[in-house]
């Protein structure tokens, strides 16, 4: 077939939108930060989770194989980015009474769980930190090697001073951070500087490892950039991961991966906007929130999914109740709509052209959700619909032809049990009160004389 126009993406290396060009002829090495495996995984991770797979799927639409590698961040990541602070593993395992290497492998299989119901196609390879450890130990002994570390009483240091464009990917100001922002130096020499092998030293560590500088565990960056090359060499095509990587861990992969092979590891850097809980961050150890507890209210969870869909990656994404039931509302009636339409149809020309053009566009699914409506609400024949829907579905990913039971959110019935008792005990006024409340989420309230109430969707 022929794409009416090319996969272009923002590159956040040079903050422009640039035609999408392949080490490889067809097939695209792609690298994906994975989780930190010491709590449950939030719905903010998910999102970059889901963006990853939105853009696997649109390569994949435009003929590519993709190559998806993701690590498993099982020691290593310090509460704080910038290397000081406990290892979260070690915390989160005191914290719930079990052992780090206990905590690693619970959280990831729920990790992979939550991606499962999220229909998020699994990475070709995962990879974790504590199997390549032998790696991760060569590779900084390779910088050591070339000039590039430094020890310290409590590790050994990449010294960023001796790689002249440290922080481009950041715009870093190396000399506005030297005086400016609070990092917590020790002896580093530079706040930038960051750690490759830390030593356990005087602390009770669970995960630690001999290394030719004495035992300890490796930094946060060195697993990915040890991982990265090992599964696609040392230049591949597309890095990605949540915007907050861009000032620290991917700067500091970028630094020691030019530092060792003398060039940039990835040629397009993606990021992922973060999820907002009343445009506040979310969290692990603060405000936080699972997948569960969105099932837990009765929503589906690919009316997550459509969530994501209807915000551009590029943009933060506010999360609020009456925006997911929303989704679930749009979702359910693109299902409803969709199982009314007959099989045996074409994919329509125009319309896929329209769509491929949409997506390529570094991924503009807000927009490729509003055209899937405009197909139902085309002239093109029924079955054509139904064919062009599902070929959209395969970026979507929403599982178009699954028909589920239309599920009450706990949250709509309990407004709708409380007004019903309202009204009959003649509080009209503030039973009122609650239908609007009701209808704002989406639902329409039927009574059945005084003591009946029926929902449904509007
Ligand atoms: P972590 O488990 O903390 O290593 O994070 C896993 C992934 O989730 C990383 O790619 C982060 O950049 C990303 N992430 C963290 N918080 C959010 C958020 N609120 N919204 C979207 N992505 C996030
Ligand atoms: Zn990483």
């Amino acid at each position: 077939m022929n794409y009416p126009s090319p996969v272009q993406l923002f590159n956040t290396l040079t903050r422009t939108l640039q035609p999408f060009r392949t080490i490889r002829e067809n097939e695209v090495g792609l690298y994906a930060c994975g989780p930190t495996v010491y709590d449950y995984a939030h719905i903010g991770n998910l999102r970059t989770y889901l963006f990853v797979d939105v853009l696997t799927r649109v390569l994949r639409l435009n003929g590519y194989q993709v190559k998806h590698v993701m690590n498993i961040t099982d020691v290593g990541h310090l509460v704080s980015d910038d290397d000081s602070g406990e290892d979260k593993m070690e915390k989160g395992a005191r914290k719930q009474g079990k052992s780090a290497w206990e905590i690693a492998r619970y959280f990831e299989q729920v990790f992979f769980t939550d991606l499962h119901q999220l229909n998020i196609d699994l990475p070709s390879q995962v990879c974790r930190a504590t199997e390549h450890i032998e790696e991760q130990i060569a590779f900084v002994r390779e910088l050591q090697e070339k000039g590039f570390t430094y020890r310290t009483s409590d590790g050994i240091y990449f010294d960023t001073e001796k790689l002249a464009n440290y922080g481009e990917l950041a715009k870093l100001d190396k000399k506005g951070l030297a005086s400016g922002i609070r990092v917590e130096m020790a002896e580093k020499k530079l706040p930038t500087d960051f750690a490759l092998w830390k030593f356990s030293g005087e602390q009770q560590r669970q995960m630690e490892w001999p290394s030719p500088w004495g035992i300890g565990f490796p930094g946060w960056h060195i697993e990915c950039s040890a991982m990265a090359e090992k599964y696609l060499g040392k230049r591949f095509d597309i890095h990605v991961g949540g915007e907050d990587h861009i000032p620290i861990h991917h700067t500091n992969e970028i630094a020691q991966c030019e530092a060792k092979n003398g060039h940039i590891q990835a040629n397009f850097w993606l990021h992922g906007y973060f999820l907002q809980l009343s445009n506040e961050k979310i969290s692990k150890s603060g405000t936080s929130m699972r997948l569960e507890s969105l099932l837990q209210q009765s929503y589906t969870p690919l009316a997550y999914r459509y969530l994501t869909l209807t915000a551009h990656y590029r943009s933060h994404l506010n999360f609020t109740w009456q925006g997911l039931s929303g989704a679930q509302t749009a979702l359910n009636r693109m299902r409803r709509r969709l199982a009314d339409l007959p099989e045996g149809g074409q994919v329509d020309a125009a319309f896929r052209e329209r769509f491929i053009v949409l997506v390529n566009r570094d991924l503009n699914m807000p927009q490729a959700l509003a055209l899937a409506w405009q197909v139902f609400d085309s002239d093109i024949s029924l079955e054509d619909k139904r064919a062009t829907l599902l070929y959209f579905d395969r970026v979507f990913g929403l599982q178009l032809e699954r028909n589920e039971e239309i599920i009450v959110p706990a949250q709509v019935q309990v407004l709708a049990d409380k007004r019903l008792a309202l009204k009959q005990q003649g509080r009209y006024q503030e039973a009122d009160k609650l239908r609007d409340e009701i209808v704002a989420l989406g639902y329409q309230v039927n009574d059945v004389g005084n003591h009946t109430t029926t929902l449904q969707r509007r």
